[in-house]
């Protein structure tokens, strides 16, 4: 059949795409059974505060296991959520889950553990995302300080007007806003002095092959200063190394997430890092510029 319409390559490329359509409308099909299956699981990565080693935190970060296929990573998924809708079930039930989790924490530990949702655009667009995050905050007495929402950039290409107003309610709730992958997604900053947010995440494409010269070294310190000036909080995102770890500090970066203190983990082995709390590597001298 392909050989009449074009040949071997034709029908190389045909069948691969054939493969690649067919895989996401099998993918499709068992999303919309997930959720009832309970196949979606919450992985926790911490973040660090620079200043002192303390866990300040953690950000939730969603899993899909399968029965058959095993896990299946939130690019592979998330994107196919959002078209077919399936996010705002999805998203209710990560945010409940978190805010659950988070108040268990609450209660094991003197020190306050915040933790952060990630919110997709198409979520935070649906009408009732202040009625969703107010019901989670309420149905599982989580403190809404404790609770950090992350946003990306693409935000900005929505209706400004509505954004803010959204954005303002949800603050009223007593929930923080950060912007995710800060950076990499849109040319003007004029947002960042609109929208009420409190946080920013350098994202971490920024972080690889720092050294004297290197041109990140320079945006992340900018960013760093920028955040600092706007009274926000800056967190770094994708530390691996000591050396990445050594220059997010001498920066005066707030918080940092990271291989280098630890992959997004199942809850009980996040529990088991609560226990202990503090990071000594990295932190043992407190030689950073003071800053007012
Ligand atoms: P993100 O929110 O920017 O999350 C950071 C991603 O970087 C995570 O990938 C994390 O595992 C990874 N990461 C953390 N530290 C390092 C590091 O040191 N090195 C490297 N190479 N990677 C690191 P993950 O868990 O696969 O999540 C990918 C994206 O999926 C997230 O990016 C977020 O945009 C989205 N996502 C995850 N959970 C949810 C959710 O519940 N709802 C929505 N809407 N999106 C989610
Ligand atoms: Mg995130
Ligand atoms: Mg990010
Ligand atoms: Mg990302």
């Amino acid at each position: 059949r392909s050989k009449e319409l074009g040949g071997n390559n034709y029908s190389f490329f045909s069948s691969s795409m054939n493969r690649l359509l067919e895989e996401r409308v099998n993918l499709e099909r068992l999303l919309h059974t997930a959720l009832d299956r309970d196949e979606f699981v919450l992985y926790y990565q911490p973040q660090v505060d620079l200043r002192t080693g303390h866990i300040f935190g953690a950000e939730a970060l969603i899993r899909w296991m399968h029965p058959q296929r095993g896990l299946i990573p939130p690019d592979q998924f998330i994107p196919i959520a959002e078209e077919t809708g399936l996010i705002v079930p999805i998203g209710i039930w990560a945010l409940r889950t978190a805010c659950i989790q988070a108040k268990k924490w609450n209660r094991e530990h003197r020190h306050p553990v915040h933790v952060a949702v990630n919110l997709s655009v198409k979520q935070f667009i649906s009408n009732d995302i202040v009625a969703s995050v107010d019901r989670a905050i309420r149905e599982t007495g989580l403190n809404p300080n404790l609770l950090e929402l992350e946003l990306t950039e693409s935000i900005i290409l929505e209706n400004t007007e509505s954004v803010i107003a959204t954005m303002n309610q949800l603050k009223k709730l007593g929930v923080r806003i950060s912007i995710d992958d800060f950076g990499t997604g849109y040319s003007s900053l004029a947002y960042l002095k609109d929208f009420p947010i409190d946080s920013l995440k350098i994202d971490r494409s920024f972080v690889h092959n720092l050294s004297k010269n290197d041109k990140n070294t320079a945006i992340i310190s900018a960013v760093i200063t920028l955040a600092r000036k706007l009274g926000l909080k800056s967190v770094a995102e994708g530390l691996e190394t000591p050396e990445q770890l050594h220059f997010y500090r001498m920066e005066g970066c707030d918080l940092a997430q990271g291989y280098y203190f630890s992959r997004p983990l199942p809850e009980d082995q996040m529990n088991d890092l609560l226990d202990h709390s503090v990071w000594h590597t990295g932190f043992a001298d407190d030689n950073r510029p003071k800053r007012a």
